[in-house]
């Protein structure tokens, strides 16, 4: 007779109750003790349907446990063991017709007025092939405006889509930039659409023009910062070795002051050297006024000196946890909390992501290189190895359909037991590539804080679903 055993599951605890994360619907669970009881009988063995009934019914002799079972079976928390056998054949993976684009992510030039020490564009992990050289300096007018043509003609039914402008340091070709964004405005309304933009950019080059223009159009910028002068001077420095954060702080201030339409972001690359994500944390809001901070460790191959390293991570979840606890006790009173790695995963977790891809790279989102080639996302932008067309010939669908097919998490064999993988899936490709040589391997490096991470958000998430469910509206 068919045996029933456990299904695919992370289970985690939140206000006081247990909850299942489901692998791979990605759906949570709230548990009650009947539920409970019907899963412990089988952690210490699988057992036939009339057997589990049996053995759990004298615990709960006013509960209609066969109920409490079907909805068990529903969710795949409890399945057939011959069923759990068998290996699921991997969907038909490759969208079949034309992905629609939502975001080109524009390299408007790989010049920076900065030599960050650990710049995946400039420091020795750079992805180096036949085409870099031959990129220019900067993104001419021409190339920015085909790149919203092409972003415009490709985004399907998407009634809104997103132009993000990176660099090298962005604002080095402000011309363009003040030229394109109402050309994409223009362009959107004459077909009933409508655009939105983003900027990342070091802030040692803004100007009050700049900032002005920033605010007419509604821009959100995201300042790349490291924290207070020590941290931000260790590794954020000019061509001549001298620090930065004098230079940027009054310009950031002047930002913060003057463009209030859209939160000002900032984000921090963490370091073995740069790793007090509190104290950062603490400096970039209560200090200067940013009202969302993102971290992210550095992306380096092995052996670099400024590599987080494992102690590092350590600290580093350790430090997530405690502005995670932070981002919690705020939430539960309904007041904003800047961490934004937390409210991000907590989004991701309340639409019930389960994804097959890392990210939207050359699915959804494409990056444009200075010269027009389109690469998977801004990181990959100009690399020969991962180009998928260019803003003049479009977008080669069979490039992209290879790279679909070969990127799938199915085809990660690593993933295919952790109960992480529909909010990981495998992480960054440009990480993995820089790691392992690969944009097709899973990164491997950081399985064990990512999972540690998913989990402290699945508590904040069971919480607040708990104690203050309309908190989480918000991501609806
Ligand atoms: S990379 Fe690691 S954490 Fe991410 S899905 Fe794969 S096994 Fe899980
Ligand atoms: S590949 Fe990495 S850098 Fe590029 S969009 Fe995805 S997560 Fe971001």
């Amino acid at each position: 007779m068919n045996q029933l055993g456990l299904g695919e599951f992370h289970s985690f605890n939140a206000a006081g109750r247990q909850f299942l994360y489901l692998v791979p619907s990605a759906a949570i669970f709230a548990l009650d003790e009947p539920a409970r009881a019907l899963l412990d009988a089988l952690v210490s063995r699988p057992r036939n349907r009339s057997d589990l009934l049996t053995d759990v019914a004298p615990l709960f002799p006013d509960t209609d446990l066969d109920a409490t079972l079907r909805e068990l079976e529903q969710v795949h928390a409890v399945r057939l063991i011959a069923e759990s056998q068998v290996k699921t054949p991997p969907p038909n993976i490759i969208p079949l017709t034309p992905f629609p684009l939502s975001t080109a992510v524009l390299n408007v030039t790989n010049q920076c007025n900065l030599s960050c020490t650990y710049c995946y564009e400039y420091s020795e992990d750079k992805i180096v092939d036949t085409t870099n050289g031959s990129q220019p300096k900067f993104m001419s007018e021409e190339t920015a405006r085909q790149s919203v043509d092409l972003l415009l003609r490709e985004s399907g039914n998407n009634p809104v889509v997103h132009v993000s402008f990176f660099g090298g340091e962005t604002l080095m070709n402000y011309p363009v930039l003040r030229q394109v964004v109402p050309y994409a405005c223009e362009q959107a309304a004459q077909i009933g659409k409508r655009v939105e933009f983003n900027l990342t950019t070091n802030a040692t080059l803004l100007t009050t023009e700049m900032i002005e223009f920033l605010a007419l159009h509604d821009i959100s910028v995201t300042v790349s910062i490291d924290g207070p002068k020590e941290m931000q001077n260790r590794f954020r420095v000019f061509h001549d070795g001298g620090g930065t954060y004098d230079v940027l702080l009054p310009r950031v201030k002047e930002l913060l002051k003057r463009h209030t339409s859209r939160p000002i972001g900032a984000r921090v690359t963490l370091t073995s050297e740069v790793s007090d994500v509190v104290a950062i944390y603490r400096h970039l809001t209560e200090e200067i006024g940013f009202q969302e901070v993102g971290f992210a460790p550095v992306t380096t191959s092995v052996g670099r000196d400024y590599e987080l390293g494992q102690s590092g991570f350590d600290q580093m979840v350790a430090q997530f946890k405690a502005l995670a606890d932070e981002f919690l006790k705020s939430a539960l009173i309904g007041h904003h909390h800047g961490f934004s790695n937390v409210s991000e995963t907590l989004e991701e977790i309340h639409k019930g992501l389960s994804k097959a891809y890392p990210c939207g790279a050359g699915l959804g989102l494409v990056g444009v290189a200075t010269g027009g080639d389109i690469g998977l996302c801004h990181r990959f932008a100009g690399s020969d190895e991962h180009r998928l067309g260019s803003v003049t010939d479009g977008i080669d669908r069979e490039v992209q359909s290879a790279f679909l097919d070969r990127h799938h998490i199915e085809n990660k064999t690593d993933c295919h037991t952790c109960w992480a993988r529909p909010l990981c899936s495998g992480g960054c490709y440009h990480e993995a590539h820089t790691r392992y040589g690969s944009s097709e391997h899973a990164n491997l490096h950081y399985c064990e804080w990512i999972r540690e991470w998913t989990d402290i958000c699945l508590h904040v998430y069971g919480e607040l679903a708990e104690r203050n469910p309309e908190f989480l509206n918000r991501f609806n």
